[in-house]
């Protein structure tokens, strides 16, 4: 709502899969430390906001190409269904407005926390169904595993 003005998942960025029924799974960019996306844009339409970290993309200069969705280990990035450039979460200027509406809604289960850099947080860059297995798995045990 906050980037575009309604409540429209298929442009979010933060969109949420259900690829097995009942197994929801958020899926959003992770600020990777290396930033592969934007290694990979060939049109210089990916940055780095010295004051967050998190991704810019200048809408502009993007030609939709898709090699940022390529490079991203976890294929975060994607277009956009009406305008055709790259849309990759930007943390909103700083002041995340998922981790607002989750603590105004009483959950409280996002919290932003400052960027460690003894840590390397690609690893949580995984695709919908590499999360989506994993939780299942969670939720239901492994395939062929006995669940009671
Ligand atoms: S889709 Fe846009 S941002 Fe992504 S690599 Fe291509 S030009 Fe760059
Ligand atoms: S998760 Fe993907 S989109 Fe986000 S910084 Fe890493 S490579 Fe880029």
């Amino acid at each position: 709502m906050w980037h575009e003005g309604k409540i429209w998942p298929e442009a979010s960025r933060v969109r949420v899969f259900m690829l097995v029924p009942g197994v929801e799974v958020p899926h959003l960019c992770v600020q990777c430390h290396d930033y592969p996306c934007v290694k990979a844009c060939p049109s210089e339409a990916l940055s780095i906001s010295p004051e967050t970290e998190a991704v810019i993309v200048d809408r502009e200069k993007c030609t939709a190409c898709g090699l940022c969705i390529e490079a991203c280990p976890g294929d975060v990035p994607y277009i956009h269904p009406a305008e055709k450039y790259a849309v990759i979460c930007d943390l909103c200027g700083g002041d995340p407005q998922c981790v607002k509406a989750c603590s105004e809604g009483g959950w409280d289960a996002l919290k932003l926390l400052k960027k460690s850099e003894n840590y390397t947080y690609k690893v949580y860059a995984k695709t919908p169904e590499e999360i989506t297995r994993e939780v299942a798995v969670q939720l239901y045990g492994e395939v062929g595993e006995e669940v009671v």
